[in-house]
């Protein structure tokens, strides 16, 4: 029986819920067995969090800041704070991840790494922890997105990494993740396959998470230091997989005065078929060796997603989301495309900060939701903008 306590957390078997799992080909389970085996002692071993801690400390920059956004909070007669993980090195939570995965191979005495990345913010992250730790470094990458995402080819091949297209099927994520999944079954001695957000087949999104978690262990010691409370009344982050969000739901899963709010991409709308609001439209079944929602047509294809953010546009969700929206844990709202421009404007004109447009979509909750004038707002900025001014240019016109 899963204690009250755990209702959230990840059980034995990997699911949350209904939801989870690892539906993987016989090849592949021997290395998850093993990683499976050693993730927990290992991200609890003394030495593991010594070193993991001290790199989000020295190079990484953490702790981030929470950030009370004075005049964001006037206009919208509440108080909201920012958790600026678009101050962190590489300007994203994802480096978070990849440089607490990158310590695990190295205690499992891996010395290659696999990853597949689709807008390359993640094969960035990766190639940059890898760089740091001497590591070999591979990323697929659909040979589709190689050509829209030069600037990130640029950097990851900067760093050491060597990018590898995948050539079959759309040309894009899913089928570089084909072509990861080859690659770990033939290597699987030396390399370790480092997956980033918190999907994938168990352990992965409870691994993510874990690695994730970081950013609300400090948002509840700093809203403790801002605040009257010990807890925030809202803490609201956009979903692409959903680690930006399980990292800041994590502390308060188990605290029911916390409302947990997801913000999921729905791009030109959720009924427009240009979209990626996967809970909204999603039903059940298997991606990327994991059982939770995804979007489909009606013969059980998985269909190609769409949102004006590289970074959400997936076609599925976390499971542990999915676990959190059956249970109505959380509530899963959604933003447009126009709706994350509209307030990536207003944030940048407020507060002189310039978000990444997915974090944007976690902004917008604040024309869809009225707060309270006392509630405290905790809205997580996962990056910043500077990847995504060409597409604020063509927006606005500069
Ligand atoms: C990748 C990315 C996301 C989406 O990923 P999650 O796993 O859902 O957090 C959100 N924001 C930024 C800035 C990203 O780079």
């Amino acid at each position: 029986m899963m204690s009250d306590k755990n209702k959230y957390k990840v059980d034995e078997k990997g699911m949350y819920g209904r939801f989870g799992g690892a539906f993987i080909p016989e090849m592949l389970q021997p290395n998850i067995e093993n990683l499976k085996n050693v993730y927990l002692d290992i991200i609890n071993s003394d030495a593991f969090q010594k070193e993991y801690k001290s790199l989000l400390k020295d190079y990484v920059g953490r702790p981030s800041p929470l950030y009370f956004a004075k005049r964001l909070s006037e206009k919208y007669d509440t108080n909201i704070y920012l958790k600026r993980e678009d101050l962190n090195h590489t300007g994203a939570h994802k480096v978070n991840n990849t440089v607490g995965q990158i310590l695990i191979a190295k205690h499992m005495g891996k010395d290659r790494i696999i990853a597949e990345t689709g807008a390359g913010q993640h094969g960035v992250a990766t190639a940059t922890a890898c760089a740091l730790m001497g590591l070999r470094c591979v990323v697929y990458m659909g040979e589709i997105d190689i050509k829209r995402q030069a600037p990130n080819v640029a950097r990851m091949k900067m760093l050491g990494a060597e990018v590898v297209a995948a050539t079959s099927g759309s040309k894009t994520l899913k089928d570089a993740t084909n072509e990861a999944l080859r690659d770990w079954i033939c290597n699987p001695e030396d390399t370790f396959y480092l997956i980033g957000s918190v999907v994938g087949p168990h352990p992965y999104p409870d691994m993510v998470a874990r690695l994730q978690a970081i950013i609300s262990e400090e948002i509840a010691w700093q809203i403790k230091e801002k605040t009257s409370k010990d807890y925030p009344d809202y803490v609201v982050a956009c979903v692409g997989g959903g680690s930006n969000a399980a990292g800041s739901f994590y502390h308060f899963m188990d605290d029911e005065r916390v409302n947990l709010i997801a913000v999921e991409a729905s791009g030109m709308g959720v009924d427009s078929g240009e979209t990626a609001a996967t809970i909204a439209l999603g039903d059940l079944g298997v991606i990327h060796g994991s059982k939770t929602f995804l979007m489909q047509s009606d013969d059980g294809q998985i269909t190609e997603p769409y949102s004006i953010s590289a970074g959400l546009d997936y076609p599925g969700i976390g499971p542990l989301h999915a676990h959190l929206h059956d249970t109505k844990r959380a509530s899963i709202l959604s933003a447009t495309d126009q709706d994350a421009l509209d307030s990536a404007m207003e944030l940048t004109q407020l507060e002189g900060i310039i978000p990444a447009l997915e974090s944007s979509h976690a902004l917008a909750v604040l024309k869809k939701k009225k707060f309270k004038k006392n509630d405290s707002v905790v809205i997580t900025l996962s990056g910043r903008g500077d990847k995504d001014m060409e597409t604020y240019m063509k927006h606005f016109g500069f």
